[in-house]
């Protein structure tokens, strides 16, 4: 044990004797960043009530606290305990038992009631020696929360060791930290492929890992790991923002070349990262393409993986602090804050974010204390990208589809499977139930299906203002009496011959393959047909062309090229978008000034195209009187 571990035990052991407490103790272990408390006696816990909680505030180190094997009960026995604990209106649902970490994940379908609900904890750590962890019953069943689940206590040993091994880094002592810097690898004046490089003297950490799709250069298309300045072996930590690909795709390509250390990220974005990591690499399989990496890759990832919580400051190496908080893009997206030293320097990156609101989050997060610089994304950052009010948008949207299903046609809406995706449904399954559109079958594809079961999971991370709405009528259930999922293509060629109007929600977003093509293949030709985009399209893609004019389209086949005339009526439906525009964007960066008090110094632009990360920066400068800028890829920028 190096002399940092030695040191928080020392502190653990007198902090409890100053309590009277020394027999809560049987040993201090650390896992990734957590320092971990075996307690040998757990009714010390319920007469030292909050004592685990006092104690990490003490030595300011989170803390997870496990309970001694022989001290619980055979889980077959803790699951009567908690059926009876679990009260009727909760609905407890089962009961999943990790014998290595002492835990149960209690599945219930009121969950909100019983997280961080401390009676409720410590009731069922009296009764049964297991430290519950409450997980909400999902109302359409996901096979990655599923998979992921059973990973986790199958291989909860392998995990254990990962993260002792991550926690020898974490808890090393530090010699000096300053010299902090970034480097840009990718997403800037572009977007796609985000990945930013951050510096100190002691350590490094990499914030998001994506890919850039429409691209197949690999120099255009991944971010920049090929010079000299980039070592995978001194990296001690990567955040990743949110699941979509262009944020989190190459992640797995870390693992594959040796990466050893954490991935941090919020719970809803581990599960719906893995579901597009596994989906890359299928889309590329069909488009006989050889992928970056393949699933053990993204095996590795998942047992180095660290959920973290939003408002939770986290240790990540021995001068770094991590802490997430909302950023209202897609489900459990995060405005990541770096806090560098005690006090010395903050770090605000905001990876995708919405100022503003959307069906089902709350907007982005800005009251942070501190923060010296922001990076901050700018996809609508040019003066002419002004959304419309979401009100206007969504009756723009009803007339659309009302009118293209009046007049027999079908409706077509590309989505990414993550955020559009769920919020658009939110919207349709309102309209529809109010009468607002015309009652037509909605097909929702599989992916997406799948990452409205993950969703389902996470109520926890929508907003409070839609929490009880959705509980109240949820649009999300396997029996929804609007949404029917397609899950084979042969029903997928079914409702594409069907001579009625329907509306098809599919992927991929941007028309990079994935079904959405198979759809696109048969309705395009047809005048009395719509294809709406919802989403932002990144030059290059597909979707880009046709919104640029594209009516020739060509699809390859096992035949040859199939070449197809676009005749459908084509759409761009800006006002749902996960994104700000841009005067929310400067709201944002005038919100976030405030709230930190005279200590912003300097705005970095990322994530957009070339002129519009340029005409943000400048009017930022101008209008928030900061130093602002746009850098290149490849740039290195001192911070202090
Ligand atoms: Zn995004």
């Amino acid at each position: 044990m190096n002399a940092v571990k030695k040191f928080i035990k020392e502190q653990i052991t007198a902090f409890l004797r100053s309590e009277g407490a020394e027999g809560l103790l049987s040993r201090v272990g650390f896992e990734g960043p957590y320092v971990v408390i075996y307690v040998k006696d757990p009714q010390v816990l319920l007469e030292k009530k909050d004592i685990v909680a006092r104690l990490a505030r003490h030595i300011r180190k989170r803390i997870i606290m496990r309970i001694d094997p022989e001290k619980r009960l055979d889980p077959e026995e803790a699951k009567k305990e908690i059926k009876e604990i679990v009260p009727d209106f909760v609905g407890f649902k089962g009961a999943d038992f990790d014998p290595v970490t002492g835990e149960v994940i209690i599945e219930v379908e009121r969950d909100l009631i019983l997280k961080g609900n401390q009676e409720f904890n410590t009731e069922v750590i009296r009764r049964t020696g297991w430290v519950p962890r409450i997980a909400r019953f999902p109302t359409i069943k996901s096979s990655t929360v599923e998979g992921i689940r059973r990973k986790y206590i199958e291989g909860s040993k392998q995990r254990r060791r990962s993260l002792e091994r991550i926690s020898e880094k974490i808890f090393r002592p530090i010699l000096s930290t300053g010299d902090v810097r970034i480097l840009a690898l990718g997403g800037f004046r572009e977007v796609g492929r985000s990945a930013i490089l951050v510096r100190t003297k002691e350590s490094c950490v990499l914030l998001d890992c994506g890919i850039k799709p429409g691209t197949r250069d690999p120099t255009e298309a991944y971010p920049r790991f090929d010079i000299p300045e980039f070592d995978i072996e001194e990296i001690d930590a990567v955040i990743i923002s949110h699941a979509h690909i262009d944020h989190c795709g190459f992640v797995p390509f870390l693992y594959k070349y040796g990466y050893r250390g954490p991935v941090y990220c919020s719970e809803p974005t581990l599960h719906l990262m893995a579901m597009l990591q596994e989906d890359l690499i299928d889309v590329a399989a069909q488009a006989g393409v050889i992928p970056p990496y393949d699933r053990k890759d993204i095996e590795k990832e998942l047992m180095y993986a660290v959920p973290l919580r939003y408002k939770r400051v986290t240790d990540i190496t021995p001068d770094i602090k991590l802490d997430l908080q909302n950023a209202g893009h897609i489900l459990g997206s995060c405005i990541v804050h770096l806090h560098i030293g005690d006090g010395l320097y903050n770090i605000i990156y905001t990876g995708d974010m919405k100022y503003g609101k959307t069906a089902l989050l709350g907007p982005a997060y800005y009251r942070f204390p501190r923060a010296e610089t922001l990076i901050i994304e700018s996809t609508y950052g040019a003066p002419e990208d002004l959304m419309k009010r979401r009100e206007e948008t969504e009756a723009e949207f009803a007339n659309l589809i009302s009118h293209v299903i009046e007049r027999g046609g079908k409706v077509l809406i590309p989505v990414p499977a993550v955020g559009r995706a769920q919020e658009i449904m939110f919207v349709l399954d309102r309209m529809l139930r109010a009468g607002k559109i015309p009652l037509v079958p909605v097909y929702i594809e599989g992916m997406i299906w799948e990452a409205t079961g993950i969703y389902t999971s996470y109520f926890d991370h929508l907003a409070p203002s839609v929490r009880d709405d959705i509980e109240a009528e949820n649009p999300f259930r396997e029996d929804s009496e609007f949404f029917t999922p397609i899950r084979d293509p042969m029903r997928r060629e079914e409702v594409i011959m069907e001579k009625k109007p329907c509306i098809v929600l599919a992927t991929s977003g941007m028309l990079e393959g994935g079904p959405v093509l198979e759809y696109l293949k048969e309705l395009a030709p047809k005048e009395e047909n719509a294809l709406i985009f919802v989403s932002y399209q990144i030059e290059g893609t597909l979707g880009r062309r046709i919104l640029d004019g594209l009516r020739e389209l060509e699809f390859r086949e096992k035949e040859g090229i199939r070449r197809v005339q676009l005749k459908m009526q084509v759409f761009n439906v800006t006002g749902f978008s996960g994104h700000s525009d841009r005067i929310q964007l400067v709201n944002y960066v005038k919100r976030l000034k405030g709230a930190v008090q005279g200590s912003l110094k300097k705005v970095i632009v990322c994530h957009g195209e070339e002129k519009k990360a340029k005409s943000l920066a400048r009017h930022l400068a101008r209008v928030c009187e900061v130093e602002a800028t746009a850098p290149h890829v490849l740039d290195m920028i001192r911070l202090y």
